[in-house]
């Protein structure tokens, strides 16, 4: 007999729809001689002191939960850090919370902030789970879109003109995943003037702050008026190459943190103690390892944006992230076609731009944290498969 499940199901985790980006990893994993230009995680190794300090705690034991917030010493490092790279003040007592990677701090800041029926303005392009994770809280996800016209950079009258009166909050995230578009001082200070009028509060993803390659990178918290409004979100995985490490964190006025800590103790309890030890060292000890990485990935943006132009794909010059993201209109496809076609056709993986948000069509998001020899590989086909559509070299 079959059974029917659709009435034990939640009717809002029904509605939600998967990851685009899943889809061609899965059909990428099944082929062989595929260069992926699809996963959003570095190419490093976690710098070897970090792995260190971790094996060190588990030979001294530290096996059992730490503090709901995490460790108080890696609770003050965190803070040192945010004073000391971005000068924004926290107090390791209560404002900070570590988290089970960036993901579980966004989750945590709309399940804290959001009422049934509350608006989320989300910057697309955007990053796949803040749609989802806004509906999962109970709000409605209100798309602002941005377009290479200014590097896919919000402005102040985008938001404005988004703004009614069940807004409640902002997603913002500089460096963007996906166009790698980053927001100067100048241009978050006009941003946070619409903020502040309309009394909204910011969710600021901040996981790329440390891949800014051309200018400093400035956290919205830091701006006049913006720390009482601003959760911020950080982590691990990019900046310290600890994707698989699921560490990230909160930072917020001590009113957000408590109902967020509420949230984290019941369904989280703590992040893993010795995954807590090794990112203390990583705070500590690891700048030299960051900024090393930092300036590879800078050389291969360069290398990848000059590339693409010449070869016919236009592409704007992201100020940070790992991720181009060129435009594929002159080849006539749409972006799931052009991304289907160039894996079929030449074994390249990339992920199409709509998968990002309605104003992703026309693009597509590369990652180049992969190895100089693979990228230029990976363009040589790229080459090949445009001129094959008809798009060939600027000579
Ligand atoms: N935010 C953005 C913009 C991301 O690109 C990612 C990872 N792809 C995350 C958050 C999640 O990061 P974490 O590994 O810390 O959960």
């Amino acid at each position: 007999m079959k059974h029917s499940y659709e009435h034990y199901l939640s009717q809002t985790a029904k509605e939600l729809q998967p990851s685009g980006i899943r889809k061609f990893f899965d059909l990428a994993a099944s082929m062989e001689g595929v260069i992926s230009l699809g996963v959003g995680e570095p190419d490093f190794i976690t710098p070897w002191s970090i792995r260190e300090a971790t094996i060190l705690s588990l030979e001294q034991g530290f096996t059992s939960y730490t503090a709901n917030a995490g460790l108080l010493e890696l609770r003050e490092e965190i803070t040192f850090y945010l004073k000391n790279r971005f000068g924004v003040q926290y107090d390791p007592n209560n404002q900070i919370i570590v988290t089970i990677g960036a993901s579980q701090a966004i989750d945590l800041a709309f399940r804290a902030i959001l009422n049934q029926g509350d608006e989320v303005l989300i910057v697309e392009p955007a990053f796949v789970s803040y749609a989802p994770l806004v509906a999962i809280a109970g709000g409605t996800p209100v798309a602002v879109s941005t377009s290479p016209v200014n590097g896919f950079k919000v402005t102040a009258e985008q938001i404005e003109d988004a703004i009614t009166e069940r807004t409640k909050a902002i997603l913002l995230c500089s460096p963007n995943n996906p166009t790698g578009s980053m927001l100067t001082k100048n241009e978050l200070i006009e941003v946070a003037e619409v903020i502040k009028k309309h009394d909204l509060i910011v969710v600021s993803d901040e996981i790329y702050a440390e891949l800014s390659y051309d200018e400093e990178f400035c956290s919205i918290a830091a701006i006049d008026g913006m720390y009482e409004r601003t959760i911020l979100i950080n982590g691990f995985s990019k900046g310290f190459a600890m994707t698989g490490w699921r560490l990230g964190f909160l930072a917020s006025p001590t009113e957000f943190f408590e109902v967020m800590l509420k949230i984290h103790q019941y369904t989280t309890m703590c992040a893993p103690n010795m995954v807590q030890r090794g990112a203390i060292e990583a705070l500590r000890n690891t700048y030299p390892e960051v900024e090393s990485m930092r300036n590879s990935y800078r050389r291969r943006r360069n290398y990848v944006v000059q590339t693409l132009n010449q070869i016919g794909l236009d592409c704007h010059t992201p100020g940070g992230a790992f991720y181009v993201f060129p435009s594929i209109r002159a080849t006539g496809l749409s972006s799931e076609q052009f991304a289907e076609e160039l894996l079929m056709q030449e074994k390249v993986a990339v992920v199409p731009g709509h998968v990002f948000g309605e104003s992703g069509e026309g693009y597509i998001r590369c990652s180049y944290a992969t190895s100089m020899a693979q990228l230029q590989e990976a363009l040589k086909r790229m080459q090949r498969f445009i001129e094959s559509k008809g798009v060939f070299a600027d000579s």
